[in-house]
């Protein structure tokens, strides 16, 4: 079943994955980096991987991209991507990994964090790249490319762990909780986070593209958080 943006109501039992097209690696990749910047507040290193995807909800609902709820679209998820080329072009990725390498380095002259920064915001295309279908353009009507891994339920699950795992793994083991609150807040995230993927998979379908987009732009709260608890926690690594 075909609906377009708004009306859109997927069949039940045909898709995994219902709430977000959002990838934990995202998140993954923003832990690791703490390591590399470590002067980085964590709620930079969080937003600038999920910047792409905290843009798309906004231009969705503009009505500057469309997307379509598309029960079958791939196995793990019910989207299909029909445009998205100011948020999810690499060669708009490059313009926004640039904005925000700038904007980063205006306010903090730490130039390793915005080179940092950068990096993450374009990390998003590349692991996009491999999950989705191949609906990322290389430029706004360029042709358009994706390796597929949501077609594979076990796949995407062991990739996503692997690159989720390999963050936490990583930020554990670079900074440490110089307070209980620092402790508990990191460790309620990495939960939250595991909860909100295993919800992705078990909870019910969310049917109209305004409520993906609203959902989606939640997702703002999550730097929030990470600032929160990172800033009670201090680098156990040389602060270059
Ligand atoms: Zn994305």
């Amino acid at each position: 079943m075909r609906t377009t943006v708004g009306i859109a109501a997927p069949l039940p039992g045909e898709n995994h994955a219902n709430l977000l097209p959002v990838f934990v690696g995202h998140f993954g990749v923003g832990l690791a980096a703490k390591r590399v910047a470590p002067r980085t507040s964590l709620g930079w290193l969080i937003a600038a991987p999920l910047l792409l995807d905290l843009l798309w909800p906004v231009f969705l609902l503009l009505h500057w991209e469309t997307v379509r709820i598309k029960a079958g679209a791939t196995v793990v998820t019910p989207f299909e991507f029909v445009s998205y080329p100011i948020s999810h072009s690499l060669l708009a990725a490059v313009g926004w990994a640039t904005l925000a390498g700038i904007a980063y380095w205006t306010i903090s002259r730490y130039a390793r964090g915005a080179l940092v920064i950068g990096a993450c915001v374009l990390s998003h295309w590349v692991l996009d790249w491999v999950v989705h279908a191949p609906d990322l353009p290389l430029y706004p009507a360029g042709a358009k490319y994706g390796l597929g891994l949501w077609n594979s339920v076990a796949a995407t699950v062991v990739v996503e762990g692997l690159v989720f795992g390999a963050g936490v793994w990583v930020y554990a083991r670079s900074i440490r909780a110089t307070s209980r609150a620092g402790r508990l807040g990191w460790w309620a995230f990495v939960a939250f986070l595991v909860v909100v993927y295993a919800a992705n998979f078990l909870g019910p379908p969310l049917s109209q593209v305004e409520q993906v987009a609203s959902v989606t732009l939640l997702l703002g709260l999550m730097p929030i958080w990470a600032w929160r608890f990172d800033r009670r926690r201090v680098s156990v690594v040389a602060a270059y």
